[in-house]
């Protein structure tokens, strides 16, 4: 477990990549070391999770290799292209142009109807949308008799997939959601996990997925597990029960610290459902 992981696709099958990839916060004292010297690279078209205790640097992970934040050393890779040293109006096209993000607060906005929602990135941009792509999307998130519908007027489980579909709608080089599942009940949360695996199988994305939840992490295909701001371990074809049991050996480890909230030392959920959540 000491050992650290690097590296999880060959770089040219990389939708993203980061060597060395450090992040400090504060200084002096006060000084975190939220990303210690990461090496990874997130295969193209496969679905990978990303789990780890609160604090273990999941998030500034996912906003390091997304470009929504600087590094403090190493370099990081959108597909072939480096991002570390990119000047702000540079990344934020790239970002636009190749990252799709879902939220847990699904962030649509209230006002728009669904299709509106789905669209407005490419609005913004002033880009227009590849209608057969679109089409495929909603399809497959199986949208399309709610595209008229407000947000207020949708379940939550089917505005998460309306802010999934409005990730993948200017077909990003690669989607991540941040605990996409924490907002919704077991069934919602399925339903998008579905949808997300969907997006990968059948329409050939690549989704990064920061979760807690092991029942969420038995849907990708690789499972990432930070600890300290470091990859400890990866797991392929993961199980919520495998999953579950890698956490608490993390948790139970003798240098984890005393009372640290892991999220993850209990049993997945209370509303955890059966077979379906644990499998594809
Ligand atoms: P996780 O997503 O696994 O809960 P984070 O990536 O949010 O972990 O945080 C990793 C570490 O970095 C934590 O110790 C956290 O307190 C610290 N951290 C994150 N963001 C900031 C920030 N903006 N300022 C200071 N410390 C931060």
């Amino acid at each position: 477990m000491s050992t650290p992981v690097t590296g999880t696709a060959p770089s040219g099958e990389a939708a993203a990549r980061a060597a060395g990839l450090t992040k400090t916060y504060g200084m002096g004292e006060t000084r975190v070391v939220a990303l210690d010297g990461v090496d990874v690279a997130i295969g193209r078209g496969r679905f990978t999770a990303v789990m780890g205790p609160s604090g273990s640097g999941k998030s500034t992970l996912m906003h390091c290799l997304a470009g929504l934040d600087t590094v403090s050393a190493g370099r990081v890779w959108l597909g072939e292209r480096e991002i570390t040293g990119l000047g702000d109006r540079e990344l934020t096209r790239l970002r636009r142009d190749r990252v799709g993000f879902v939220f847990q607060a699904f962030n649509l906005l209230p006002t728009l109807t669904a299709e509106e929602n789905i669209t407005l990135p490419m609005d913004i941009a002033g880009r227009r949308p590849d209608g057969p792509w679109l089409r495929e999307v909603i399809d497959t998130l199986r949208l399309g008799d709610r595209l008229r519908h407000r947000p207020a007027q949708l379940s939550g489980g089917q505005q998460q997939r309306v802010a999934c579909a409005r990730a993948l709608a200017a077909r990003p080089e690669l989607v991540f959601a941040d605990e996409p599942t924490g907002n919704l009940d077991s069934r919602s949360g399925l339903e998008v996990l579905r949808f997300l695996r969907a997006a990968v199988d059948t329409l050939g994305q690549t989704v990064v997925m920061v979760t807690h939840d092991p029942n969420a992490a038995a849907h990708a295909d690789l499972v990432l597990f930070l600890a300290d701001g470091r990859i400890v371990d990866e797991m392929a074809g993961p199980t919520a029960e495998a999953v579950l049991e890698r956490m608490q050996i993390f948790s139970d480890a003798p240098g984890a610290p005393p009372g640290k909230d892991t999220g993850l030392s209990g049993p997945p959920s209370p509303q955890a459902p059966g077979p379906a959540s644990g499998g594809r």
